[in-house]
């Protein structure tokens, strides 16, 4: 789950991460104008979406006056942002930056650990400097075994120090990165990241901008995340909130031909057949491990209603679920959900996939066509969409 940028800032100013001032959340000219008032004289105001480069598509502006304020807010509210309509407005006031830095944390799953990028040069693209400047970004693996007890301050100040970041403000730098790795730890983020880190002019360090991915599979430690749900941030595909609602991991994509599997890899493997075959997915469902008809006819019911769908390939592999209880949930799902225009290609394997098949062929559900392997489901289930 992505934060937004004054939601990172909240995050990182609990954990004792340096920030400017609290800014205000709008959603209207007025909001803004008030804020403006408030915070100003001079104003720094920024889109809240979920995306970077902000600055440069013109959603991020400085405002000298509140009336400055005003017209930048009119400027932003609405911008598209790489496919993200600005709806929310962060005002805080302004910082005097003297130098812009580069800081992040992530995890490192190849490393089995955590990796710190660091560089002097920030507030620009990281990756463009890497690429033009490679000895401008440091990047350091640590083992969880080395930051059992949160980042040793000595290994931050090494890291700083290496990034070239000025005497002057090693201490605070390597300080702030400590806390940064303390509020990732805590908070169960898989990547912080803050760019620019700044020197102000009265010799501060702070976050100007934060970006903060927080581990879903982690959400049951922290209520949920229920605390940065934020109701009209950002509009979210209809049937993704549907099934967000239900419990069902679902992407929704822009394709014809429904994909509905159990297991993540099983389906990221049907959207690439699919694609072999000469056709489009129109989302990516998993139905986790269990094919229960309850949960089928929720998942089925689900990608049926998306008028783009004009075939669905279901694939299933039996593990623990057999195959007949696949056939059956999947016949009683269809029973449950009465008439629909596209017919299901259905692909079993696994456990009892044979008698599941036998159970399929002998219904004769006249929506319901079988395949023999994940070739021929995708070749059917495609032309079915008549893509
Ligand atoms: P991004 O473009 O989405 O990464 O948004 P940022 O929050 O990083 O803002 C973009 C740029 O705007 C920063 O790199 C700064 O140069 C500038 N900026 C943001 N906040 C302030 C501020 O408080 N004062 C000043 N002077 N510039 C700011
Ligand atoms: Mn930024």
């Amino acid at each position: 789950m992505d934060l937004v940028e004054y939601q990172g800032k909240q995050l990182f100013g609990r954990n004792g991460v340096a920030v400017p001032p609290p800014g205000r959340v709008c959603t209207t000219v007025d909001e803004v104008a008030a804020a403006a008032e408030e915070l100003g004289p001079v104003t720094v105001v920024k889109s809240q979406v979920k995306t970077g480069g902000r600055g440069k598509a013109g959603g991020v502006k400085v405002a000298p006056t509140p009336a400055e304020a005003v017209a930048a807010a009119e400027s932003i509210f609405g911008l598209d942002i790489k496919g993200h309509t600005v709806n929310v407005i962060y005002v805080e006031p302004a910082s005097d930056i003297a130098e812009e830095y580069y800081l992040s944390i992530m995890h490192d799953r190849v490393g089995k650990g955590y990796l710190v990028i660091a560089s002097r040069e920030g507030g620009v693209d990281i990756e463009e400097v890497n690429r033009t400047d490679p000895d401008a970004v440091v990047k350091q693996p640590l083992l969880p075994s080395e930051t059992a007890d949160g980042l040793p301050v000595d290994t931050a100040r090494d890291i700083i120090t290496r990034a070239n970041f000025p005497a002057e403000v090693v201490d605070a730098a390597a300080d702030l990165l400590v806390a940064l790795f303390g509020a990732m730890v805590a908070e169960d983020a898989t990547l912080v990241e803050i760019n620019p880190l700044v020197r102000t002019t009265d010799d501060r360090v702070i976050a100007l901008d934060s970006k903060v991915t927080l581990d879903a599979n982690a959400a049951f430690r922290h209520d949920g995340y229920a605390e940065w749900e934020v109701e009209g941030l950002e509009a979210s595909d209809p049937l993704e909130a549907k099934a967000k609602e239900e419990g069902i991991q679902y992407v929704k994509l822009d394709g014809s031909v429904g994909v509905l599997g159990n297991g993540a890899g099983l389906v990221m493997a049907t959207l690439d057949v699919v694609a072999q075959a000469g056709g489009k997915a129109a989302d990516f469902l998993d139905i986790g491990g269990g094919a229960s008809a309850d949960v089928m006819a929720e998942s089925l019911a689900l990608v049926l209603s998306d008028p783009q769908v004009k075939s669905v390939f279901v694939n299933v592999f039996g593990g623990i679920t057999r195959g007949e209880d696949v056939a059956n949930g999947i016949l009683e799902a269809c029973d449950r959900l009465g008439e629909f225009p596209q017919k299901l290609v259905v692909r079993l394997d696994g456990t009892n996939a044979e008698q599941g098949r036998a159970i399929l062929t002998e219904a004769a559900h006249p929506s319901v066509v079988s395949a023999a392997t994940m070739s021929e489901a995708a070749e059917k289930a495609v032309e079915l969409a008549g893509a």
